[in-house]
Order: C-alpha cells, then structure tokens, then sequence
C-alpha cells in the first residue's frame, strides 16, 4: 500500500481545523461545562485504583495505569457533553468534511480494512451489526464483497443513518445500549473501527455488545495504539491524543484485559496501520518534534525504501499506531 498521510489529511485543511476552530472549540467546552466533568476512580481496561495524573492537555487531565498503561482523560465528559460537543464543535464537523473530502483516497485503506476483516472471520459470520457506521462506506464495501451478508448499521448521528439509506444500506439511529436491550443474542458479528477511543464508557459498552452476540460471535474493532512509535515519538503534542474527542488509549495488551472482563476469549490483536513512518516524518517537517540525529538523518534524506521496512517491523510487533481486536464471546 503506498497511502501517505497528506493523501487523507490535506495538510492547510488539518491546520487549519487544529489551530482555530479546535481552540475555540475547547475554550467554549471549558467555559460551558467548567467543574462538570465527572471523575472515574479505576482504569478503564484493567480496573485498577492505581491511576495517576501523567499530563495536562488543552485543560484536560491525563491519566495513566501503571499496571496496564493506558491513557484515559479522566475527569471525563458525560454523555450529554459528548453530544453537545459533536452537535456543535465546528472542529467535529470539520474532521466529518475532511472524511468526506477525502474518502475516495480512504477507500483503500477501508477495502483493506473490510477484506482483512473477512479473513479474520470464520466463513459461516451472515448477520453482522456495525455499532457507529458513519456514512456506511464499511458496510457498502461489505455487501459489495458479499451480497448475501445481512447488515445493519447504528449511529447517533441523523446525517450518518440518512447516508447510509441513500448508499441502500440498512441503519438505524441508536444508542448500542438501548440496541442491545432489545437485541440480545441476535448477532454472528459486531464490528466497529474507530469508535471505542470515543466513548465515556468503553466496559459499559462491550458488556451491550457481549449481550448483542450469539455464543461465539465476534467483536472485532479497531482503534488508536497508544503503545505505538507515532504515539511515543511524537509525545504529548500528537494532534491524535485529544480531548474530549478521543478519551480512551489502549494498548495491544490493556485492550485485551478489558475484552477479557466483558466476557470475551480468544482475543487476538494485529496493527495493521500504515502511516506511522508517514506522520512521524510531517511531523519532523514541521519541526514539530526533535528526533534524534540517527531518526533526522533517515527522515531528512528520504530513506522511503528503510522507512518502508521499518514500517512492515512496526505492524509485526504491534508497534503501529493502529489496531484491531478481535475476540470470542464466551
Ligand atoms: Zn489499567
């Protein structure tokens, strides 16, 4: 695959949202719901009362597990300011529009993304649920691939649900808690990929999801990799570790912990993300960061065929800044 970063986030237009509509974004949240944010006591993969204070973001608080090392924001919007800010954020709706501006450049990464999935699966997987659909690009490739599959997609987002019934794909607007109430034991597979790093509670979430699947269907998600060489290297000032966008950061092994509480086994995880070296490398441009001089000397003189290797390293030792979990109802 040959997908860099500037294919999918035009440089001006990413600036452009961080800058400005991403600090006034922040500073109306703060002042609208300044005191109201509500603390959580354990981790949110391995549940542990160890967590402690690891940095401060854009007024928000970072935590960290030293028995699993994620990362959570904690205290932690609720629902309710979740939604005020993705119904009213101008930096939300300007990362909606960079998706949609760039989906044609995307859509290999979502043809990987679907066809890994399906091998991942065994064959027999018919009735699948993807918690979060957006515009329903997943499930329109997923039919595409197999017109036989039968398919529905969730989100809360009105806009999404009438993407996807314009692309012909069935979607409903729900929350997966209420969906599982009425749902349970209904499902071969739930997917979702880029989701679980959103939500207030990710344990409350896959406990719907475990209740949503057949014995031994399948969650498979994917997610950010905090544990990664685009997380490490680019420290606290990585434009993907923030608030109150993204408040969960797993890692390959506190993921699974999680995965294990909510009833799940046979958990496997693989990074199959491809633009670590891609985004590490703008970053340098931008003299966002300091490398090394043995990493500024590869990145300055365009090593691409090493970088390329390296690259392949990072997937194969869970290393890349995104993955994908899957895992077995018991
Ligand atoms: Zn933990």
């Amino acid at each position: 695959m040959t997908i860099k970063e500037a294919d999918i986030r035009p440089t001006i237009l990413i600036n452009y949202n961080r800058e400005v509509l991403f600090y006034e974004d922040i500073e109306i949240f703060h002042k609208k719901f300044h005191n109201k944010l509500k603390y959580i006591d354990n981790c949110i993969a391995c549940d542990s009362n160890l967590v402690y204070n690891s940095f401060t973001k854009d007024g928000f608080t970072f935590q960290k597990c030293p028995q699993c090392n994620t990362l959570f924001v904690n205290p932690r919007p609720d629902e309710s300011q979740l939604k005020w800010w993705y119904s009213n954020s101008k930096h939300a709706q300007h990362s909606n529009e960079i998706l949609q501006n760039t989906e044609s450049k995307r859509i290999e990464l979502y043809e990987t993304r679907i066809k890994n999935f399906l091998n991942r699966v065994p064959t027999h997987i018919n009735k699948i649920l993807e918690f979060g659909c957006g515009n329903g690009i997943s499930l329109q490739l997923l039919k595409k691939i197999n017109p036989k599959l039968n398919l529905l997609g969730i989100d809360l987002t009105p806009a999404s649900v009438e993407s996807c019934k314009e692309k012909g794909i069935p979607c409903k607007l729900a929350d997966i808690n209420d969906f599982a109430l009425d749902n349970n034991l209904s499902y071969d597979a739930v997917v979702s990929f880029e989701v679980i790093e959103h939500l207030v509670n990710p344990e409350f979430v896959l406990n719907s999801i475990n209740t949503i699947l057949k014995k031994d269907g399948f969650v498979y998600m994917s997610m950010p990799n905090y544990h990664s060489y685009d997380f490490l290297e680019i420290g606290e000032g990585y434009r993907n570790l923030f608030a109150p966008g993204h408040l969960n950061y797993f890692n390959p092994d506190s993921i699974k912990l999680l995965l294990k509480r909510c009833g799940f086994e046979d958990i496997q995880v693989f990074c199959d993300g491809v633009l670590d070296t891609s985004i590490v490398k703008n970053y340098n441009y931008m003299k966002k960061i300091k490398l090394s001089p043995f990493w500024e000397n590869i990145y300055n003189n365009e090593n691409e065929s090493f970088l390329n290797e390296f690259q392949k390293l990072l997937s194969k030792y869970n290393l890349s800044g995104n993955m994908t979990v899957i895992a077995r109802k018991k």
